[in-house]
């Protein structure tokens, strides 16, 4: 080792003989340490290598994130050993992983931890080793086959299948044929087999076979579409391609043909759709296409098999992943093409750090990896569809059915009118159970849809349909249970409870809803039908894995006649017995104190109507709300996208709401109220100075999830034209600020959710 002075005119110590690894370690510091590359391990060390490093008194895990000639530290220690074959992170992937980071103020770790499956990260789950037997070259099978037939019937009948199913693992050979190990030892006796040791991939569509299908003739309208894309694959800077198509339009068969292409072109590609849609069905149509080339990547697969198909990826044995969000990290070579399909879900978006939307953070990708980006929906989010406007994205549209069938009708039912003429509220509307009624009557199936996602917290007058909005925010006031009040949460304004509806057309004394659940409406359903068999469908009855699929397969299967369930029901489901689709309360996503709850309605009313009808009946689509008239409701009874989205983009446009500003919202929680409002009224004060003045701060207020596992909750927004001065400024508070005791503090840029 030899020392000289670097260019930062600091002592710098030069390794000759090794190179320095920058390694960040699995402890959230958010910050890289040195280590030096011992010889043995010089070829096994590169970017991305997962490694083991001494650390204090400790040994812990980590990756490397560049590598250097020297080291400005003295005492650099070595790395122990690597993890895993080859580097686990491509170096596009890393370059994405530090954006993610950037961009959302994570620490590196945490997004590292999140772009590699813990099957992979962890040590546990290693390669499972095999026999694999083989038939013997030089080995003449066939006529050996004839001549064991009648002495060796068993061993005739191995070397048949692996004949015709070529090398099999041993395991595998012995439960198809259902013999023993020893007469596959005879064989090998005979010099006939191999039998040798060979890593095992666990398949998690094993045994299962699935029909190849051929590529459909297009319609013009997607051969159109499909030529954008192919554009984009060839492209060298490709623009994302926003594809808008009503359900049933083609898209999936649109991606698949892409895909194709891709691959003809030696590329491979990457399959997004929400965690709720990932079904067996789903990936059995691609991989009715693409056979062993798909590898799905999702949490329901076992542990091991997570870990084999994401190597299966990487060693380039697969060339298409498709999964849930994190398969947008998946580690695709030559990625030639990234499909988000439903675009607009909300579960594109993670929870917890880092916050990052896959949607967006794949178009980055494709920057990044100069690839083609298709975000596809029938109901394109505003931000997207905004940005296919100003030209940021391409736009290609599918307006019909490929089957030209019709979209089914869309009834509003006004339940103001049902609650004079009934005198209360009724789950059931008269329409909607004689539509009900009928539907038995044909043998046809019904789904009934409610949303309970949005907290019941917002009150409505059931004469007139008035709700309590803030004159700033245009929100709707969340309801505060214990102080019995309500606020806007973004401005933090509060009001007395009305006692009669502040209407003045309507003063009714009745100012109160109070929600209903999916259990009630089964029950409703239930004795309103006693013949009828009901099944409901929601989180509380899908706890075992298996119950989802069980429920569904009834229903396919014909055995429910009317389906109860909350939005897992509203996404992808393919039923052609299904005519009639029952929205029991549009008004509890209207009314979310969310400035989305429009574009919130107007796609779940869209997407719940895409349901109905697929088979040979026009289907029909009955919504009850009490807010008949609202744009939202109005536009998806016309099936008016762009209409909506016009309509919908002014109203962002004048309040400064995305698409034209970043929301950053910053939750703070604790024990002590005071400590809260004492930290977050310091944070918000030290904060504004350090951002431009067209910046919006608000807060703290109380969230609308006000309380929480016995914490209490406050928040910040901050709205911005330009995101990069807020988050930096954000993340440089956050390195000095001290917080008041207990108080702990999540920032989550671009959020979709404000509760
Ligand atoms: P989306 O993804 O837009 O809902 P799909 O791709 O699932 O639509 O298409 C709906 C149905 O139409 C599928 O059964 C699909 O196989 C079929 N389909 C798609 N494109 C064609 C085509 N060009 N010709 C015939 N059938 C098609
Ligand atoms: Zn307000």
């Amino acid at each position: 080792m030899i020392s000289h002075v670097g260019s930062n005119g600091k002592l710098e110590y030069k390794h000759q003989m090794s190179e320095i690894a920058r390694v960040v370690v699995d402890l959230a510091l958010d910050r890289e340490f040195d280590y030096r590359v011992p010889p043995r391990l010089d070829s096994d060390v590169k970017i991305g290598s997962r490694v083991l490093v001494p650390f204090g008194k400790r040994k812990v895990y980590g990756y490397v994130v560049s590598l250097a000639g020297s080291s400005p530290v003295s005492n650099v220690k070595e790395i122990i050993d690597t993890v895993g074959r080859g580097p686990l992170i491509t170096e596009a992937v890393l370059k994405l992983a530090h954006w993610i980071s950037e961009y959302y103020i994570t620490p590196f770790e945490m997004v590292v931890r999140t772009i590699l499956p813990s099957a992979v990260r962890h040590e546990q789950s290693r390669f499972k080793e095999g026999l694999l037997v083989s038939i013997r070259e030089g080995a003449t099978a066939p006529r050996s086959i004839k001549e064991m037939e009648k002495r060796a019937p068993r061993q005739a009948e191995i070397l048949a299948y692996l004949l015709s199913h070529g090398p099999t693992y041993m395991k595998d050979l012995t439960k198809r044929l259902k013999v023993a190990n020893s007469p596959v030892r005879e064989l090998k006796k005979k010099g006939l087999v191999d039998i040798a040791s060979s890593v095992i991939r666990r398949n998690p569509s094993w045994g299962r076979e699935v029909v190849a299908t051929e590529p459909h003739a297009l319609m013009p309208q997607q051969s159109e579409a499909l030529k954008m894309i192919q554009g984009s694959i060839r492209c060298l800077d490709p623009a994302a391609v926003l594809l808008h198509g009503v359900t049933g339009s083609g898209k999936t068969e649109v991606y698949m043909q892409a895909l194709q292409f891709a691959l003809e072109q030696g590329k491979g590609g990457i399959i997004l759709v929400p965690e709720i849609a990932l079904t067996p069905q789903t990936v059995e149509r691609f991989r009715g296409r693409f056979g062993d080339q798909i590898a799905v990547l999702h949490s329901h697969l076992s542990t091991g098999e997570r870990h084999d198909e994401w190597y299966r990826i990487r060693d380039g044995e697969a060339r298409i992943a498709i999964g849930a969000r994190s398969a947008l990290f998946a580690p695709v070579r030559n990625l030639g093409l990234i499909v988000v399909d439903e675009e607009h879900e909300n579960s594109y978006k993670q929870e917890e750090a880092p916050r990052y939307n896959a949607r967006d953070v794949a178009v980055v990708r494709g920057r990044i990896e100069r690839c083609a980006v298709v975000l596809g929906s029938a109901t394109p989010s505003i931000e997207s569809y905004h940005n296919a406007l100003h030209g940021k994205y391409a736009l290609a549209r599918l307006p019909h059915r490929v089957d030209h069938r019709k979209m089914p009708a869309l009834r509003i039912v006004d339940m103001r009118e049902e609650v004079e003429r009934e005198g209360r509220v009724n789950v059931l509307s008269r329409d909607l159970r004689d539509a009900i009624e009928s539907r038995l009557q044909h043998a046809e199936q019904t789904i009934l849809f409610l949303n309970r996602r949005g907290f019941a917290t917002s009150l409505i007058c059931p004469k007139c349909g008035y709700v309590a909005e803030c004159d700033q925010c245009s929100v709707s006031m969340t309801y505060h249970k214990k102080a019995d009040e309500l606020r806007c949460h973004i401005c933090g304004v509060y009001r007395r409870v009305p006692a009669r509806c502040p209407n003045r057309d309507c003063n009714d004394p009745a100012f109160r809803f109070a929600g209903i659940g999916t259990q009630r409406v089964e029950e409703v359903v239930s004795k309103l039908f006693p013949k009828a068999r009901v099944k409901r469908m929601d989180s509380d009855t899908t706890i075992r894995k298996e119950s989802y699929n069980e429920i569904l397969g009834g229903f396919r299967s014909g055995k429910i006649d009317v389906l109860v369930g909350t939005q897992m029901i509203a996404k992808g489901l393919h039923y052609p017995n299904v005519t009639l689709v029952g929205v029991i309360n549009a008004d509890t996503v209207l009314h979310m104190a969310d400035f989305r709850a429009g574009e919130r309605t107007f796609q779940l009313l869209t997407q719940v109507a895409g349901r109905a009808g697929r088979g040979d009946v026009t289907g029909e689509v009955i919504v009850q709300t009490f807010t008949p008239h609202h744009p939202a409701v109005q536009a998806a009874r016309r099936m008016d996208y762009e209409g909506f989205c016009d309509q919908e983009i002014e109203f962002r446009r004048e309040l400064s709401y995305p698409p034209f500003t970043h929301l950053v919202c910053i939750t703070m929680r604790g024990p002590s109220e005071g400590h809260l409002t004492y930290g977050g009224t310091l944070f918000a004060k030290k904060l504004k100075p350090l951002m431009p003045d067209d910046v919006i701060v608000a807060g703290p207020t109380p969230a609308p999830l006000e309380k929480m596992k016995g914490l209490y909750r406050y928040q910040i927004m901050v709205r911005a034209h330009s995101i990069r001065p807020v988050t930096a400024a954000i993340r440089d508070l956050l390195k000095e600020f001290k917080w008041p005791e207990k108080v702990r503090c999540a920032v989550d840029v671009d959020a979709l959710s404000i509760m």
